[in-house]
């Protein structure tokens, strides 16, 4: 394995709750940006996440008199996305729009889905996963591969900007429809809506509770085609089921943090080096437990059906045939559900 490099890096919080990744180039850009806020932020030292007293456009700001580049994270996402509280970059970001050259897709989206907005084709796609734990079902569920001359934000910004041969060559994230607001849905009793129901509804759902937009059909209202439109920049995208969610349908357990899921994960992890090696390269007839090749085998040939999520429930993987329960009411809070990872 490689040596690992750190990028400067941080999430903020906007004054519309609105979320950015900035990255920077070097320590005295991270402390020039903290002195342009002047204090206008929750404290800095322990919140992970600062919320900043600040619009996007000010921040943005900050972050380019610094030297730091700065785009949307998880943009679609329906509480804290730019798209939940802006029809545009312009909206968000004022006059520093221009200068923003990248958003993060968040787990509920795809290059298929940012491509159909116009104003999102010029822009760099990020797939970067929040790691809100340590599972191995959890962590590192997205990532990007890039082509650069050396691991450095000199180089990160060529590929950002497709200068110079940089580029983004690979998108890896999750299926959308796997994500917890993939169709609109109402938060309390679950049952999805399209588009135009939920709109004839006014968002109210049958039962009293609200139904929630779903990024599908966010999409939908900002788009400016069927299908999308990628840009030659753009490179190819490959979806990737969890291999502990995969273990665990094959495997048929209930808790996909079991010693069982666990024991298998690591020595399948162990033999072909990486989950990406496993799920995508390895051949068939070498994976054990046999239930678990199988499982392998129809995820890369296709065979693998994906119940949309929507109203704050995870969408469900089925592998071939096997048949699904109806959606139930979201767990108690405090139990974490098959899908529940972000
Ligand atoms: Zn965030
Ligand atoms: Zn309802």
């Amino acid at each position: 394995m490689g040596k690992v490099h750190f990028l400067l890096q941080t999430e903020v919080e906007d004054n519309h709750r609105v979320h950015h990744i900035i990255f920077f180039p070097e320590f005295s850009s991270v402390e020039g940006f903290i002195e342009a806020l002047k204090g206008r932020h929750s404290p800095l030292s322990s919140d992970g996440r600062p919320k900043m007293h600040m619009g996007g456009a000010e921040i943005a700001q900050a972050a380019l008199d610094n030297g730091a580049m700065i785009g949307p994270s998880h943009a679609f996402t329906p509480w804290t996305g730019m798209y939940a509280h802006h029809d545009s970059l312009a909206s968000c970001y004022g006059d520093q729009a221009g200068k923003v050259h990248f958003a993060e897709l968040g787990l509920s989206a795809d290059s298929d889905y940012a491509d159909r907005i116009p104003e999102m084709r010029r822009l760099a796609f990020l797939t970067n996963s929040d790691a809100h734990s340590p599972y191995p079902t959890r962590i590192a569920r997205e990532f990007n591969r890039i082509e650069m001359k050396a691991p450095s934000f000199a180089e990160l910004r060529k590929a950002i900007l497709h200068e110079g041969g940089r580029k983004f060559v690979l998108n890896v994230g999750l299926p959308p429809q796997e994500g917890k607001y993939n169709e609109s849905a109402c938060i309390k009793c679950l049952t999805h809506y399209a588009l135009d129901q939920a709109k004839a509804l006014r968002w109210r759902c049958r039962c009293g509770g609200v139904i929630k937009k779903g990024v599908r059909d966010r999409v939908e209202e900002l788009s400016d085609s069927r299908e999308p439109k990628h840009p030659a920049h753009r490179p190819p995208y490959l979806h990737l089921i969890p291999l502990g969610e995969i273990i665990t349908k094959a495997l048929g357990v209930a808790n996909p943090n079991s010693k069982e899921v666990d024991e298998a994960w690591s020595a399948i992890v162990g033999k072909f080096g990486s989950e990406v090696a496993a799920l995508v390269d390895a051949p068939i007839n070498e994976i054990q437990p046999k239930e678990v090749a199988e499982a392998i085998a129809m995820f890369r040939e296709g065979r693998v059906r994906l119940i949309p999520g929507g109203g704050g429930q995870y969408g469900q993987v089925v592998l071939g045939d096997e048949k699904i329960e109806p959606p139930k009411a979201p767990a108690p809070k405090g139990q974490r559900g098959l899908f529940d990872f972000r």
